[in-house]
């Protein structure tokens, strides 16, 4: 099974993705994780990215579609993916159909976390005191609200028609958030 999980910064998608995986036995796709990989390596990439992350704006559709692609034609992975944090925008929701579809594979659970912003300054507050995130301060936290709202609206107009979409409620408890994924993906 494949399972995108997607919702604004700060959301719980990381951790909830984390859980999954464990029970589900599935592989976790973060780009974010992908592109702070490529930060710390200092690749090309990295070293193009380093403060658009850091600012709290998105890398290119072009350079995270790239870092995905190996990961879906990966056959060990093949219908064992849960993707976090991608796909961010309507051109990345696509380009995803494509590859899945060049693969022989589907999306088969959508889940939006729906969070107020309050919620995720609090969060993201406490994340930054036990990760060290560059893009874990105040104004980057604001910023990455606003564009993830501008830039990733249509992917939630993209994939809520379907019957396969799961709208959560993200201000619950975390351990409450968990219980209510694992009993969709168990049906
Ligand atoms: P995350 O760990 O998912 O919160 O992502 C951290 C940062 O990485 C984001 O604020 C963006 O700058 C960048 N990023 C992660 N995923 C994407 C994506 N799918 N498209 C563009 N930028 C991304």
């Amino acid at each position: 099974m494949n399972v995108i999980i997607f919702g604004p910064p700060g959301a719980g998608k990381g951790t909830q993705a984390q859980h999954i995986v464990g029970k589900f036995n599935l592989y976790q796709v973060s780009t974010g994780n992908l592109l702070r990989e490529e930060v710390k390596n200092q690749t090309e990439i990295g070293k193009d990215i380093e403060n658009i992350i850091s600012n709290g704006d998105f890398a290119t559709d072009e350079i995270v579609n790239e870092l995905i692609k190996n990961i879906v034609f990966d056959p060990l992975r093949k219908n064992k993916l849960i993707f976090d944090g991608y796909p961010r925008s309507l051109s990345q929701a696509e380009n995803l159909d494509l590859l899945l579809k060049d693969s022989n594979q589907k999306i088969d659970f959508i889940f939006f976390l729906n969070v107020n912003k309050d919620t995720i300054i609090k969060r993201i507050k406490k994340r930054k005191m036990l990760e060290m995130r560059s893009d874990d301060n105040t104004t980057t936290i604001l910023k990455r609200y606003d564009t993830y709202m501008e830039t990733t609206k249509p992917v939630l107009d993209f994939y809520s028609g379907k019957a396969n979409f799961y709208e959560i409620n993200g201000d619950e408890k975390i351990s409450e958030i968990s219980r209510k994924i694992e009993q969709i993906l168990s049906v």
